[in-house]
C-alpha cells in the first residue's frame, strides 16, 4: 500500500501526522511518501524521514497515495488532490456536517480519530487526550509568560513574594495537566467541574475542588455526563456555579478555562461582571475559544486586555508544541492503523469493531451505513 504524509496547510497548523519513528515502522511493509517540508515546523527535516525509509515527494505524490495520514480535515484544495477511494485518517471534525458531506461527495473513505469511544482499548489512539494534555501544559506556559508576577512563593532579602493563585475551570485531560503544570511552578490551585469523580482527581494533584452542591436529583443525574463527557447543566446549577466562581475568580491571578460539551457551544463560565471583579494584571486563558469560549470577552487568536485583565484566546495550543504534539499524534495514528490494515497489509473495514464503526465518517463516497450520499 502507498501511504502519503502531506504537509498541513491550515493556517497555524504546525503538526504532522507521522514522524520518523512511525514512518520507520510503516516503511517495513508499505511505500511511504512524505511531502517535502511536511515535518519542518515540528522539527523534523526531510532527511530524517528519508533515513526512516520514506520517499520525499510533492503535495500531489502525498495525496496520490492509497492511504493519506492527516492532522486536520482536508480542505477543497486537498480533497481535489485525492482520487475517489482514497482512505484518509485524521482529526476530521466529525461534528462538521458540511465537511463530512464534502469528503463523502469526493468519494473518500474517511476516519475521524476524535470520534473514537473512550474505552480502554482506544486509549493508545486517543488523539483528544494526547493533544489536550499538551494544550493544558501550554496554557499554563502562556499564562505564566503574560503574568507580570512570580508563580511560586519566594522569600528573598528584598521581601517575600506570594505564590500565584490559579483557578482551573473544567478538569478533563487538559484541566488536569494545567493543574499539574501550575503545581510544578509553585502556584496555589483551585478547580471546578460538573462531574463528581473529578473532585478526587483534583485533590490528588494537591488542588482544592470548588464544590457546587446538587440540589435536585435531576442535577445529580445530568452531572454524571455520558461516556465520560459532560452534558449541559440546568440553568439554576450554572447560576449557583457562576456565583461561586465569581468569588473565587476575584482572588485568582490566573484563570484557565477548558470546559467543553461535545458537539455544542462551550458553556459561559466567566461572565463580564466576573472579569470586572478580577485583579488588574490577572490573566485568563480561554482554552474553549474554538467552541465559542468560556468567557464572552475572549477573542479568537488574540490576547486582549479587558477591565485590566489579559484574556488569551489562542486556538490550537497543541500546535505550539509541534514536535511533541506530532510525536504523540503520530503514535495514536499508527495504533489506529492496526485496526484497518490486516496482516496481509490489505485495507479492511470491520464494522463489528466499535472503534472502526465510531470513527468511520464515509466509505467510498457513501455514508457508513452504505447508503448512497443524499444531496
Ligand atoms: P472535555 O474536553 O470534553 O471537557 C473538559 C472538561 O469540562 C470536562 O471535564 C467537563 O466535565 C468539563 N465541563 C463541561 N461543562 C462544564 C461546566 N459547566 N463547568 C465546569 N466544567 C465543565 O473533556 P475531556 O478532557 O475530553 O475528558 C472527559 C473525561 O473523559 C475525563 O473524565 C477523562 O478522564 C475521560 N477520559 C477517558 C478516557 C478513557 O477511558 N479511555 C480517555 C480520555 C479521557
Amino acid at each position: 500500500m502507498r501511504i502519503g504524509i502531506p504537509a498541513e496547510i491550515r493556517p497555524g497548523e504546525t503538526r504532522v501526522a507521522a514522524t520518523p519513528e512511525t514512518v520507520k515502522k510503516l516503511a517495513t511493509r508499505h511505500q511511504v511518501v512524505v511531502q517535502s517540508g511536511a515535518g519542518v515546523r515540528a522539527a523534523v527535516p526531510d532527511e530524517a524521514y528519508a533515513a526512516a525509509g520514506a520517499t520525499i515527494g510533492s503535495m500531489e505524490d502525498a495525496f496520490g497515495a492509497d492511504l493519506v495520514l492527516k492532522v486536520r480535515a482536508p480542505n477543497e484544495l486537498e480533497r481535489t488532490r485525492m482520487r475517489p477511494g482514497t482512505v484518509v485518517v485524521g482529526m476530521l471534525n466529525p461534528f462538521d456536517k458540511d465537511n463530512t458531506a464534502a469528503m463523502t461527495a469526493s468519494g473518500l473513505t474517511a476516519f475521524a480519530l476524535e470520534a473514537a469511544p473512550r474505552i480502554s482499548r482506544a486509549q493508545s489512539m486517543d488523539v483528544l487526550s494526547s493533544q489536550a494534555n499538551i494544550a493544558g501544559y501550554k496554557a499554563v506556559m502562556l499564562a505564566a509568560n503574560t503574568y507580570q508576577r512570580f508563580m511560586p512563593m519566594l522569600m528573598t532579602a528584598a521581601g517575600t513574594v506570594k505564590a500565584a493563585r490559579v483557578l482551573v475551570m473544567g478538569v478533563g485531560v487538559a484541566g488536569l495537566q494545567a493543574i499539574a503544570t501550575a503545581k510544578r511552578l509553585g502556584a496555589v490551585i483551585e478547580a471546578s467541574d460538573v462531574r463528581p469523580p473529578v473532585k478526587e482527581q483534583v485533590e490528588s494533584l494537591g488542588a482544592k475542588f470548588i464544590d457546587v452542591p446538587f440540589l435536585t436529583d435531576e442535577e445529580r443525574e445530568i452531572a454524571q455526563g455520558v461516556g465520560g463527557y459532560a452534558r449541559p447543566m440546568p440553568a439554576d446549577w450554572i447560576r449557583r456555579q457562576g456565583e461561586l466562581v465569581h468569588e473565587r475568580a476575584k482572588l485568582a491571578d490566573i484563570v484557565i478555562t477548558t470546559a467543553l460539551i461535545p458537539g455544542r457551544a462551550a458553556p459561559v463560565l466567566i461572565r463580564e461582571e466576573t472579569v470586572m471583579a478580577m485583579k488588574p494584571g490577572s490573566v485568563i486563558v480561554d482554552m474553549a475559544i474554538e467552541q465559542g469560549g468560556n468567557c464572552p470577552l475572549t477573542e479568537l487568536g488574540k490576547t486582549v486586555v479587558k477591565h485590566g485583565v489579559y484574556i488569551i484566546g489562542e486556538p490550537n495550543l497543541a500546535a505550539l508544541v509541534a514536535a511533541d504534539a506530532s510525536a504523540l499524534y503520530a503514535r495514536n495514528v499508527l495504533d489506529f492503523l492496526k485496526l484497518v490494515i490486516d496482516k496481509d497489509d490489505k485495507f479492511v473495514i470491520d464494522r463489528e469493531d466499535e472503534i472502526v464503526r465510531a470513527t468511520l465518517l464515509c466509505h467510498n463516497g457513501a455514508t457508513p451505513g452504505g447508503d448512497p450520499l443524499r444531496t
